[in-house]
């Protein structure tokens, strides 16, 4: 069977994680979360990590030269060779150049990049209700999933807290740089052909049956 190659697309906050996550499940893919292999390099205390800290605590994204490298190294990997899905990569044109070329070089081919489509203010209204509880990190959302006492955690009793990186000008900033780097690759992959667009107002379980189904089909127009 031909590989399966996926791009995941859309702003922070848009459940890419949650798709990403199924999809892996449903094709057997290597999910490839440039964020988690940051937050590892971070946790690792690597040079690299550190590199990549000070740009994310400023709402930044991290160079193209830092993740370039391990995009490259990840996708040659054994358990990624039936297909792979991207999360979070490319960010910009310049970085879909360097895995068009990537691909060349392999003699692979992107099956589609999946756009999942939500507004700047819903995004917000996601992202800025979480609080998170100082002791255990157990997490709450304001408005679907509040604790019993505000600002309390149920579990624990400790006291909830919104971090940095969920606060509304954080999220803002997050969204302009989102909007002004990777808005351009929808166009990109727009005229590319490979483009699918999804409702991502929609409730998870409806967002991951429409991309299922739309990759499913891909597959058998693959084998055809
Ligand atoms: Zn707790």
């Amino acid at each position: 069977m031909a590989e399966t190659n996926l791009i995941l697309l859309g702003p922070p906050g848009a459940g890419k994680g949650t798709q990403a996550e199924r999809l892996q499940a449903d094709f057997a893919l290597a999910h490839i979360s440039t964020g988690d292999m940051l937050r590892a390099q971070v946790a690792q205390g690597t040079e690299l990590g550190a590199e990549a800290q000070k740009f994310m605590n400023a709402g930044e994204l991290v160079p193209d030269e830092v993740i370039l490298g391990m995009i490259a190294q990840r996708i040659s990997e054994q358990d990624a060779q039936d297909g792979f899905l991207l999360d979070g990569f490319p960010r910009n044109v310049e970085q879909a150049d360097a895995l068009a070329a990537m691909l060349v070089d392999g003699q692979r081919r992107l099956t589609a990049a999946l756009l999942i489509e939500v507004s700047d203010d819903e995004v917000v209204r996601r992202l800025a209700g979480r609080r998170v509880c100082m002791k255990s990190g157990h997490v709450y959302h304001v408005e679907f999933d509040p604790p019993k006492h505000e600002d309390v955690c149920d579990q624990d009793g400790s006291r909830l807290i919104q971090r940095e990186d969920d606060r509304e000008e954080t999220i803002r900033r997050r969204l302009e740089v989102y909007r002004r780097q990777t808005a351009p690759l929808i166009d990109y992959y727009e005229d590319a052909g490979v483009l699918r667009r999804f409702d991502g107002r929609r409730n998870p379980n409806e967002v991951h049956n429409h991309i299922r189904a739309t990759v499913a089909t891909l597959r058998m127009e693959d084998k055809l």
